[in-house]
């Protein structure tokens, strides 16, 4: 809701002062109601004319063709409301506008209205499912469960044969701790919108789900509901932002949400580049800031801060961790310094996603040595990729900033588990996502959740 507010009150604030504007100098209050709904029309739609026509792609479409094009037709529509002497014309064209701002309504409460129906239902669903199932522990143990997703983490064979970095130091580590480290381990998707859907939901899901099935099926998904059946307080980061509130916004009994937590203008960010997109001040290049890589790599550091601090909440825990790194943009070095934006999505100069590799990679030693320290209880931890690195699927990078990774790479993931109690014999280096929590479930709960095949 409150995504909603303010770029309405905005709109509406806006208009109102043009309207008053125009009112006192036309003398005519009426008429400038009019041309007001024109050049509001004009501006708001703006992008989603350039992008149609864009996509239609008969010619090609420049801003500074369109613009003139278009305000010339907004001039002209607003100079014949003015010479208008007619009143029965005027009132004609009011109706037409305030159809056509009734349908433009109507089309938007349409698309929200079945969008809430899902997202009730798929919560319902997956409470249901899970109520079925049993409730003993297998040692009457009930560890907390760190659940960290580094988003485009390479696996240890990709980083050594393409960016010719041996990490075995990193993965040493992670053994002596006493994880185990699932070397041959493959993602079924490379999409990070499907991906996670899967792996919380421990199923196989469509490639063809659409963005708000998806985010449904993260933010209300079986693992969650499964393991809040059994007495597990739900603890959610996310560090994927966008203005579709549904990214990045968990159903669990604590949210941490950088955002929020910060007062960023991450809230009306969305709106912002919502602006940026779909209005006339499009073509304006130079409000192309680097402000959401500065979000970003600051939600970064505070999920990765505050998740030290997650051991000292009473109770059993899940704790989910989607964690924007070493995924674009190319924030940090490889010691955490600050890393100019122009590099943030260059590729090509392979540097820049080894150094936020490797940052992220002693970021997470220090975690989980922390996590297991403060731990009550020895802990499950869960340190795994969604998808291998995609450098030629980065939408945001130009065309000599990225190369061609062999697609193989892609799916191969880094997968690496602290199962205490005798768990890691479960598994194998092949061990893929979609049976991770099939295999948890199956040992601490005495489930019998059939494994998929890999
Ligand atoms: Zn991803």
């Amino acid at each position: 809701m409150p995504q909603i507010i303010m770029p309405l009150a905005l709109s509406f604030l806006s208009a109102l002062a043009l309207w008053l504007g125009l009112s006192f100098l036309m003398k005519d209050s009426l008429k400038a109601g009019l041309i007001t709904s024109t050049l509001a029309t004009v501006f708001y739609s703006y992008g989603y004319i350039f992008d149609g026509l864009t996509a239609l792609n008969l010619f090609s479409v420049k801003n500074r063709h369109l613009i003139p094009i278009i305000l010339y037709i907004a001039g002209y529509v607003c100079y014949f409301i003015i010479l208008s002497k007619k009143k029965s014309t005027i009132l004609n064209i009011s109706k037409i506008f305030t159809f056509a701002i009734t349908v433009l309504i109507i089309l938007n409460i349409a698309t929200i209205i079945p969008n809430e129906i899902t997202k009730y239902d798929m919560t319902k669903k997956n409470t249901e499912a899970v109520r079925m199932s049993g409730e003993t522990t297998v040692k009457g143990v009930t560890p907390d469960i760190y659940y960290i997703i580094l988003d485009e983490y390479a696996s240890l064979s990709t980083i050594k044969d393409i960016w010719n970095y041996d990490n075995s130091e990193f993965a040493n580590y992670m053994k002596s701790q006493g994880f185990f480290i699932a070397e041959k381990s493959k993602a079924k998707y490379i999409s990070t919108q499907i991906s996670l859907p899967s792996y919380l939901n421990m199923e196989y899901v469509s490639e063809n789900l659409g963005a708000t099935q998806c985010y449904q099926l993260i933010n209300n998904n079986k693992v969650m509901s499964y393991l809040k059946n059994k007495g597990y307080k739900t603890i959610a980061f996310d560090t994927w932002y966008s203005w579709i509130p549904a990214k990045g916004a968990m159903n669990a009994d604590l949210n941490f949400n950088y955002d929020q937590d910060s007062n960023s203008y991450l809230s009306s960010y969305g709106f912002i580049s919502l602006l940026k997109s779909t209005t006339m001040i499009k073509p304006i290049k130079y409000l192309e800031d680097n402000s959401i890589d500065k979000i970003i790599a600051n939600a970064n550091r505070y999920t990765l801060n505050k998740l030290k601090e997650i051991p000292s909440v009473s109770g059993p825990k899940f704790v989910y961790a989607h964690v924007l790194c070493p995924h674009t943009p190319f924030s940090f070095g490889r010691n955490g310094q600050e890393v100019s934006y122009l590099a943030a999505h260059n590729w090509k100069d392979k540097r820049y996603y080894l150094d936020q590799y490797i940052f992220i990679s002693n970021q997470i030693k220090e975690l989980v040595e922390n996590i297991i320290k403060k731990s009550k209880q020895p802990p499950i931890i869960i340190i795994q990729s969604d998808h291998g690195p995609r450098p030629q699927f980065d939408n945001v990078a130009t065309k000599n900033e990225i190369f061609n990774i062999p697609e193989d790479e892609m799916f191969k993931i880094f997968n690496a588990y602290f199962l205490p109690y005798g768990g890691e014999r479960l598994l194998t280096t092949d061990t893929s996502p979609i049976n991770t929590f099939r295999i948890i479930f199956n040992y601490y709960f005495k489930d019998n959740f059939e494994l998929l095949e890999e």
